[in-house]
C-alpha cells in the first residue's frame, strides 16, 4: 500500500482554483467526449445499404476484428446517465433480447466478409452486463463462440456494475473467459453514490474487489468520476487513496459532464439554469491532474487521457487500441456502434425497433456512413492523439500523409499554447493538453464537421 510522501502537497493544498467564472469554463449541457469520427450527427438511415455492400464484399486479409455485445439493462438509472437503458425488463424480456442478440449475431456470421473470421478481442458494454444472470452470460456466450470462436481471442473486456456482482458471478465470468474485468466503481463515498443515483454503494465495491482479486482476472480496472454532484477536494483525495489502496491493474478517469437527455438536465431545464450543479472544468482538471501525480507517485503509468496503469508492459487494453487504429468492430445489440471496411453504423436505439427489424429478417441497423481515405486518417489520428503520444510515420505508411505537414498550423498554435509538442518521429501532448484533450481535437477536424454536437 502507498501512502502519500512527505513533498507531496495535498490535494487540498495545491487547488486552489476559483470557480470559473467565463462561461466557457463552466459545466454546461452538452457531450464534449470525442468517441468516434465523423459525428454521429453525419450518419443518415441513406448509407445504410453501404454496410451491406461491405458484408457482401470479401473478407479482408489483414483487418483485425473486434465483437461488441451491448446489454441495455440496469438497476437503477444514474442521474448523469444519457444512455437509453431498461430498468424494468423481467427474465422473459431478457432472454428474448439475448436471443435476438444472437439472431443478429447468426445473420453476421453468414456473410462473406464477416463468416470464419476470429475476433482479437470482445467487449461486454451497456447499460449493464453484469446485470445478466450466470445462466443467461453462460448461454449467451457459448452461443456467441459458436458463431465466432475466442479461441485466437487476445482479451475479452466485461463492464460490470459492483452491487450486481456476487463470488459465483464472478467465477462464472473467469469460466467464460472474461480477461479485463472493469469496475463502475465511480467514487467510494456512499453520500456521493446515494446523491448521482448509482446503484451500488461503497461496500458492494469493496466486496466486488475482494472477489476479483482472489479469482485472478488478468486485469482489474476501476472506473471513477472527476466531478460528480457534492464532489469536494477532501473526498476526491480520499477516493484516490482508496483507489490506490485497491491496488488495481487500471484505473479509468472520466470528468462528468452533463450531456442532454440526463436526469440532472433535465432538472437543470425545469429550473432554468445553464450551469451544472457539479465543478467547473479547471476543477475538474485540477483533480484530475493531481490523481494522475498520486498515481504516478505509487508507480502507475499514465497510458492515455483517461487511464493509469499499474504495468505498461503487460496491462493491455486491445479494444481501444485496436480500433484507434483501425480494426472492424462487429456490433450487436440496441443501439450499438459498430464499423467495417470503413463504414460506421449504428443499430436501433430502442428495444422495440430492434426487435421488430430482427423478426422481419433485416439487421437493425438505424444509420450509418462511409468514411472516405480522409476521415479515416483524421479518425486514426485524433483517436491516437488520446494515448498522449502519435507516430507520423505510422500514418505516412499506412495513408500516404505527414500529420506533421498536414495539421501545421494547428499543432504550432497547440504547440505554442503548450499543449502539444512535435520532435523528430514523435508528437506529443502535454499533461495540460491530455487534460482537456477532447476539446482540441475538433481543431483537426474537416471544416464541415467542427460544430458538430457529438451525440
Ligand atoms: S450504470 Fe451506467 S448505463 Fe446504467 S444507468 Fe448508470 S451510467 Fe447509465
Amino acid at each position: 500500500m502507498s501512502t502519500p510522501s512527505s513533498d507531496s502537497p495535498s490535494l487540498i493544498e495545491k487547488i486552489k482554483v476559483p470557480l470559473a467564472t467565463e462561461t466557457e469554463e463552466q459545466t454546461e449541457v452538452g457531450n464534449y467526449f470525442v468517441a468516434n469520427y465523423p459525428p454521429f450527427s453525419f450518419w443518415d438511415q441513406e448509407q445504410k445499404k453501404e454496410v451491406y455492400d461491405v458484408l457482401n464484399s470479401p473478407r479482408p486479409e489483414d483487418t483485425n476484428l473486434g465483437v461488441y455485445f451491448h446489454i441495455p439493462f440496469c438497476r437503477k438509472r444514474c442521474h448523469f446517465c444519457y444512455f437509453r437503458v431498461y430498468t424494468d425488463k423481467n427474465a422473459n424480456e431478457i432472454n428474448a433480447y439475448l436471443d435476438a442478440g444472437i439472431r443478429e449475431f447468426e445473420r453476421y456470421a453468414q456473410t462473406s466478409y464477416l463468416a470464419g473470421r476470429k475476433p482479437q478481442f470482445v467487449y461486454f458494454g451497456g447499460g449493464t452486463p453484469s446485470y445478466l444472470s450466470v445462466n443467461q452470460l453462460t448461454d449467451l456466450t457459448n452461443r456467441m463462440k459458436d458463431l465466432f470462436p475466442w479461441d485466437e481471442t487476445e482479451e475479452v473486456a466485461f463492464e460490470c456494475e459492483p452491487g450486481t456482482l456476487t463470488e459465483k458471478k464472478l467465477e462464472a465470468l473467469r469460466e467464460i473467459g472474461v480477461t479485463r474485468l472493469s469496475l463502475g466503481i465511480e467514487n467510494f463515498d456512499d453520500h456521493i453514490l446515494e446523491l448521482n443515483g448509482r446503484a451500488h454503494r461503497s461496500k458492494e465495491a469493496f466486496r466486488a474487489l475482494g472477489f476479483a482479486k482472489t479469482l485472478g482476472f488478468d486485469q482489474v480496472n476501476i472506473d471513477l468520476i472527476a466531478g460528480m454532484m457534492d464532489e469536494t477536494p477532501e473526498n476526491w483525495q480520499k477516493c484516490v487513496e482508496t483507489a490506490i489502496e485497491q491496488d488495481p491493474d487500471c484505473v479509468t478517469i472520466y470528468q462528468m459532464e452533463i450531456p442532454y437527455n440526463t436526469t440532472i438536465y433535465k432538472e437543470m431545464k425545469e429550473a432554468g439554469r445553464i450551469t451544472a450543479p457539479v465543478a467547473d472544468w479547471p476543477t475538474k482538471r485540477a483533480w484530475v491532474d493531481w490523481a494522475f501525480d498520486r498515481f504516478q507517485e505509487a508507480g502507475y503509468t499514465v497510458s492515455s487521457a483517461y487511464t493509469v496503469v499499474k504495468n505498461p508492459e503487460t496491462t493491455k487494453f486491445v479494444y481501444r487500441d485496436s480500433l484507434w487504429e483501425g480494426a472492424d468492430l462487429l456490433s450487436a445489440g440496441v443501439a450499438s456502434f459498430g464499423h467495417f471496411g470503413g463504414v460506421h453504423y449504428q443499430n436501433q436505439a430502442d428495444v422495440g425497433p430492434y426487435m421488430t427489424e430482427l423478426d422481419s429478417g433485416e439487421l437493425p441497423i438505424y444509420r450509418a456512413y462511409r468514411t472516405n481515405h480522409d476521415e479515416r486518417f483524421i479518425r486514426e489520428f485524433v483517436l491516437q492523439l488520446k494515448l498522449g503520444k502519435v507516430k507520423p510515420s505510422y500514418f505516412q505508411e499506412k495513408y500516404g500523409e505527414n500529420p506533421v505537414e498536414r495539421f501545421s498550423a494547428e499543432l504550432k498554435k497547440l504547440s505554442d499554447a503548450g499543449y502539444f509538442t512535435a520532435d523528430g518521429d514523435e508528437i506529443r501532448v502535454s499533461r495540460q493538453g491530455m487534460l482537456q484533450i477532447d476539446r482540441f481535437l475538433h481543431g483537426f477536424f474537416l471544416e464541415e464537421h467542427r460544430d458538430a454536437r457529438y451525440t
